[in-house]
């Protein structure tokens, strides 16, 4: 069996002064947090034990009891008469944050003192323990009681005195044959909701080996990333190869403007404060806006994905390995653009890996090489190239493909597509996969084509061109195939292939 969780978000209805409360809630929660976070950095050997085994030597350390009358550092100069649960909540939260502070500290360290023994300089600053809390409290069991579809009973301190209150749920409600976890009370901008995790279980899904190599209708959604305007396009094919759909998930020139014009206020921010604070994050606020905008685009492209690939009755999901980050060359916000475009790769990578997990889908990733310059019919190298341009050379990042070998044109990133999928197969069919011998009189081939190319190239140019026309948001295109697939086309046919709708 696997398992799935997801969090089911609900909106509070309550009287009006309990909004008051709630905040006062919080406010005794991230006190507590924080506390036992100075307990925890006063104690660091804690970390070393299991979170069990952590809470009982924390709660030794500060909890006033009978048997244990003069704690080390006692919760009672935070308040008196804090509820159990509340307490092991915030310490366990505290907990979180401490082995994530620790952990990261430790990494530092490392690169610092690899750096010293190679008598190299090191400037990075050493990561700072949270200034300020800001959680949302989290509701153990014996502080919430007699739940039901549409209200809750929940106990809070009011600022003060603990007082259990009545809730209201609407929105959403749990479903059936989950596990419920522990509720949060989570504020959003004025007002309070109930996150929920639930855990859902389902039979685990088949092996990618067993799935492929068993059944030849098993469908795959392959999914080329990308820097630039389709920040994702999903092919789904089966594993006999016939392409059963495509989609272009759009906005990624947004997204980048929306980044550049960021870095580039902090970039003029930087140079006109010339001393940076040690220690302090210089334009805190920009680049919180930049991390929120980039993860929230990872969440809406990675759901689109699996959304995708759901609604095509995929049941593997492939994308290309991200490799090590090749910084760009130009200027800081240039360069910081084309890292944050990286990193949020990455982060699309992740969510749709665990979204698609929680559908039943399994994911996986191929070798990235050259998936761009392959032909996925005959796997030649192919051209890439702008519209209008002549169908020759390779332009990084251009929209459009050809084939000199088997004169396959079609949409660069849809190309790169195809290639993955084709990878995942191949990996399980090696003696099938055959790359045709590359002849040197190809070249010749190559450069007599590329002048037949401009020149039809300019006389359809006036024509909409393929590239914007199927490339609208979320744009599918059921059956769209290059032009004839199957088909290998010498090279003097590839002006009338030009000619067909594609
Ligand atoms: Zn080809």
């Amino acid at each position: 069996m696997a398992k799935a969780t997801t969090t089911i978000r609900q909106v509070l209805n309550y009287q009006a002064d309990y909004a008051a409360w709630f905040a006062a809630n919080q406010d005794l929660y991230n006190q507590t947090c924080s506390f036992y976070f100075g307990v925890i950095q006063a104690h660091e050997k804690v970390l070393d034990l299991s979170n069990k085994e952590a809470l009982t030597v924390l709660e030794k350390l500060t909890h006033t009891t009978q048997s244990n009358p003069h704690p080390i550092m006692p919760l009672s100069e935070i308040a008196e008469d804090i509820p159990a649960m509340f307490r092991r909540a915030a310490i366990n939260a505290a907990l979180g944050s401490a082995r994530s502070f620790y952990s990261t500290l430790g990494k530092w360290r490392k690169r610092k003192e690899k750096a010293q023994t190679k008598g190299k300089k090191f400037t990075e600053r050493p990561p700072v323990p949270p200034r300020s809390w800001n959680k949302s409290a989290t509701l153990y069991a014996g502080q919430w009681k007699e739940r039901a579809g549409s209200s809750i009973m929940i106990k809070v301190w009011t600022g003060s005195v603990w007082s259990w209150v009545k809730v209201r749920i609407t929105g959403r409600e749990i479903p059936a044959g989950v596990e419920m976890g522990s509720p949060q009370l989570i504020r959003k901008g004025n007002h309070w909701w109930l996150h929920t995790p639930v855990e859902k279980q389902f039979k685990s899904p088949a092996k990618i080996e067993k799935q492929v190599t068993t059944n030849a209708q098993t469908k795959i959604c392959s999914v080329d990333l990308n820097l630039d305007q389709h920040l994702a396009v999903c092919t789904v094919r089966t594993v006999e190869g016939s392409i059963l759909a495509t989609t272009f998930i759009s906005g990624g020139r947004w997204v980048n403007g929306l980044r550049k014009k960021q870095l580039g206020r902090i970039a003029r921010n930087r140079r006109k404060t010339s001393i940076i604070v040690e220690g302090e994050q210089d334009n805190a606020d920009l680049w919180r806006k930049i991390r929120n905008t980039d993860d929230h685009i990872a969440h809406l492209v990675s759901a689109r994905i699996v959304q995708f690939a759901k609604q095509h009755e995929a049941s593997i999901l492939v994308f290309e390995h991200l490799g090590n980050l090749k910084p760009a060359k130009g200027t800081y916000s240039k360069r910081g653009n084309s890292k944050r475009a990286f990193w949020m790769k990455g982060r699309i990578f992740k969510y749709a890996k665990y979204k698609a997990y929680n559908e039943g889908i399994i994911t996986s990733w191929v070798n990235p090489r050259n998936t761009s310059r392959e032909c996925a019919r005959c796997h030649s190298l192919v051209a890439r190239y702008e519209e209008g341009k002549p169908a020759e050379g390779y332009t990084y990042g251009a929209p459009l493909v050809w084939c000199h070998q088997c004169g396959m044109k079609g949409n660069s990133d849809r190309n790169a597509s195809l290639v993955i999928g084709q990878r995942l197969v191949a990996r399980y069919q090696k003696p099938l996969k055959e790359k045709p011998p590359t002849p040197l009189v190809a070249e010749r081939a190559e450069q007599s084509a590329g002048v037949v190319i401009s020149q039809v190239a300019k006389s359809v140019g006036t024509r909409p061109s393929n590239g914007s026309a199927r490339h609208g948001d979320h744009n599918e295109h059921g059956t769209a195939q290059e032009t004839g697939t199957g088909m290998v086309a010498p090279v003097s046919d590839i002006a009338c292939q030009l000619r067909l709708p594609f």
